[in-house]
């Protein structure tokens, strides 16, 4: 525990996932508060569980399915928020949904829409309800987890790819309306090639044991939440 996030508060959602999991026990680890959201209850408390024996009484879950939240579930966290902290420091989006690997001609439309739902209008709703508690923070960092696929076009990867390139354009429109009218940094991160669910669903004949751990690439997340985050504003980052 280095307490370079002592004092803030960080919340994260896909906090049961691979990547989301690493950077809330990384974040408490670093003496931050965690608030973890996902949308299995049993998931969140075995996540609780592990965070009270790291810092006894400094963790908040809430659950929240992004698919289907309604507007009163989102109000219903930042009111929790708000009542326990008073303000937030962080906020981490490492939820996400991959949808099918296929040809855009043969693309399912309902399925495109609930990819683009968890990736980027869920994403852009909690942040927007939340923004208000990010406001009352001195030093408060946004980070969209990006990926390689949102960067440069990649065949087959359908409504997931259109779906990080928004997160991109999300993250570069509110760096730049928050920019001088607030002390909020947004940013966005990709983690590249990482061992997790997510990557065995996209690559499945792959072998994992070769790609890193998330534990192992969390560093560039915890930067951009604390002080070494300083004047970082607009920027597309990578964790590899
Ligand atoms: P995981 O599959 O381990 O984690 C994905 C997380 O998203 C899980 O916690 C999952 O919840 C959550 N999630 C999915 N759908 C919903 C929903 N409807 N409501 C709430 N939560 C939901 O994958 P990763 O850890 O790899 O992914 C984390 C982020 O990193 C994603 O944004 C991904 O796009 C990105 N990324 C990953 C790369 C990799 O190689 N792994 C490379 C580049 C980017 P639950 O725990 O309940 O399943």
């Amino acid at each position: 525990m280095n307490g370079e996030l002592a004092g803030r508060v960080v919340a994260i959602t896909g906090a049961t996932g691979g990547i989301g999991r690493a950077v809330a026990l990384g974040a408490a680890q670093a003496g931050a508060e965690v608030v973890v959201l996902g949308r299995h209850v049993g998931k969140l408390q075995a996540l609780h569980a592990e965070l009270e024996q790291l810092v006894p009484g400094a963790a908040l879950m809430a659950q929240l399915d992004l698919e289907n939240a309604l507007a009163n579930d989102y109000d219903r966290i930042a009111d929790a928020v708000l009542d326990r902290y008073g303000r937030l420091d962080g906020l981490v989006h490492c939820a996400g949904m991959l949808g099918p690997l296929t040809p855009i001609d043969q693309y399912d439309v309902p399925t495109w829409c609930r990819v683009m739902q968890v990736n980027v209008t869920a994403a852009f709703a909690l942040t927007q309800v939340l923004l208000p508690a990010l406001r009352k923070s001195a030093d408060a960092s946004i980070i969209f987890t990006a990926s390689s696929v949102g960067r440069k076009g990649r065949a087959y990867w359908g409504a997931y790819a259109v779906s990080k390139f928004s997160v991109e354009g999300l993250a570069q429109v509110m760096a730049e309306e928050l920019q001088g009218t607030s002390h909020i940094r947004v940013n966005t991160l990709n983690p590249g090639r990482t061992r997790t669910a997510m990557r065995r669903q996209a690559y499945p004949s792959e072998n994992l044991e070769s790609l890193p751990l998330p534990e192992t690439l969390i560093d560039p997340y915890l930067r951009l939440l604390g002080p070494r985050g300083a004047g970082i504003n607009g920027q597309a980052l990578d964790c590899q």
